[in-house]
């Protein structure tokens, strides 16, 4: 009987180490540098590459990949444990080898990548050297891959990529771009689309402009509305099979959402923290806002939905390591996505509230937690699509009934249940 809840002593001497390392050395730099994606930033790198030593010799790079790829191969449970820490520093990922949309990149890689492949562009990118972007949705469609239409067209040993992409995160950084295209028009999207390997150089590929989130301006902004004009590539920039590009979206996506979940317990866990400190600290006439019954509901319900949350994706992580196959754990992984902005949302909102007008204003992280609670309902997928899966997965676990009446039906039960006894009360009718 294998059901546990207890991090065993050698992991969790390891937690802590990173619990205290984060705290002191890594969140910090969130407050002096620009963007952990920018690898041609030396002043940041001096900072950040030391750090990435200890990390390195603790035995936690890249924990997301298994050691046949120079990570240790902890497995989903114990990466959720990190994330659950690593999610409160914008830095921490990139010190501990394992951020988005790298990651997903490279475990992509290594599952269809070549040879070749591989030692271009995946090793440089597993020793943190390089950026790269994954470059899918489509400025006319986005949560629906099959209204895409950015093609490559093979001309001799090359193939040609026209089209457009928006939102192609760290464009502006990357070395190589993964780039989803139609190359089939005449077969179905699901079979008909194939995913590139672009070098940034290559001719034709060009930012029209960063797009940033929320109040960004347009330097800070690094959402990329992509044109991908004549760009020539050869045969063996393609990565896996020719109409293979959904199956490789799903290996890629399946993981990044998890992680994403896994992270984000850190924000709503560091939000919640602040609640608790504002409502012991801000002093009302009758005492601290603490002492008010509605302050204490706010808190208890916070904690329930945060520890509510925290299970699912545990439990999800868990299921992710005993079945090793993403498609067997859709159902929930899917509703870990849902879950997500809803709970990082109302957390946020609810310590911002407390904190009054400081909540608003730009002295806190709030209005940048709401943001980014909705950037996880739209990210990897919005919210509705998620639940259709949801839906779909569990209806797949009940049929319909036979015949008019509902299988609960009571009169029917009733019937039923005379029926199986009805010796019995005969007997015990006859002895009386
Ligand atoms: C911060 C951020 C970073 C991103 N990074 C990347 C990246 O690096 N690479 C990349 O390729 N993409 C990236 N994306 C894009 C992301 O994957 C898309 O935003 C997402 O797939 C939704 O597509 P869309 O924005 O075109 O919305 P749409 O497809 O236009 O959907 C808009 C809304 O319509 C509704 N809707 C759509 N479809 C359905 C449906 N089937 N059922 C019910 N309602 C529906 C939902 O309310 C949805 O929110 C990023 C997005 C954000 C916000």
């Amino acid at each position: 009987m294998a059901w546990d809840f207890e991090t065993d002593p050698e992991f969790q001497e390891q937690l802590d180490w990173m619990d205290e390392f984060v705290t002191n050395e890594v969140q910090p730099l969130d407050l002096v540098l620009d963007d952990p994606y920018d690898k041609s930033d030396s002043a940041g790198l001096a900072l950040i590459t030391p750090l990435q030593d200890q990390v390195r010799e603790r035995g936690l790079w890249a924990c997301h990949l298994g050691p046949e790829l120079g990570g240790p191969g902890y497995g989903q449970v114990k990466l959720a444990l990190m994330n659950q820490i690593l999610g409160r520093s914008r830095f921490a990922p990139t010190v501990f080898g394992c951020q988005a949309p790298d990651s997903g990149n490279a475990e992509i890689l290594a599952h269809y990548g070549s040879d070749a492949q591989k030692e271009r562009y995946l090793q440089p990118l597993l020793d943190g050297k390089i950026s790269s972007c994954y470059s899918m949705t489509e400025p006319q469609g986005g949560a629906d891959p099959t209204m895409f239409t950015t093609s490559a067209v093979k001309d001799g040993d090359e193939w040609v990529i026209n089209g457009e992409k928006w939102f192609s995160s760290n464009a502006k950084f990357a070395s190589f771009f993964i780039v989803m295209v139609v190359t089939n028009p005449d077969v179905s999207a699901y079979e008909g689309m194939s995913m590139f390997i672009v070098p940034a150089e290559t001719p034709g590929v060009n930012i029209i402009r960063n797009t940033g989130i929320g109040n960004e301006t347009e330097a800070e902004g690094s959402h990329a509305y992509m044109h991908y004009d004549n760009v020539r590539v050869s045969n063996d920039h393609l990565l896996g099979e020719p109409g293979s590009a959904f199956a490789i979206a799903q290996t890629r996506l399946g993981g990044g959402r998890i992680h994403h979940a896994m992270r984000t317990i850190a924000q709503v866990e560091a939000a919640f923290a602040m609640m608790c400190e504002r409502a012991l600290s801000r002093e009302t006439r009758n005492g601290p806002l603490a002492s008010l019954g509605v302050v204490q509901e706010q808190i208890a319900d916070t904690w329930i939905e945060i520890e509510q949350f925290k299970l699912l994706v545990l439990r999800t992580a868990w299921r992710i390591d005993k079945y090793n196959d993403y498609r067997k754990v859709r159902k929930d992984i899917s509703a870990v996505k849902v879950a997500m902005p809803k709970v990082y949302h109302d957390v946020a909102l609810r310590a911002m509230h407390l904190h009054g007008a400081l909540g608003v204003s730009n002295e806190m992280p709030f209005t940048g937690m709401l943001i980014a609670s909705e950037v996880m309902a739209l990210a990897d997928g919005p919210t509705e699509v998620h639940k259709t899966t949801v839906a779909r997965q569990v209806l797949r676990e009940h049929k319909p009934v036979d015949g008019l009446w509902p299988s609960a039906h009571i009169p029917a039960r009733k019937a039923a249940a005379r029926a199986k006894y009805a010796a019995h009360f005969e007997r015990e009718a006859a002895d009386h």
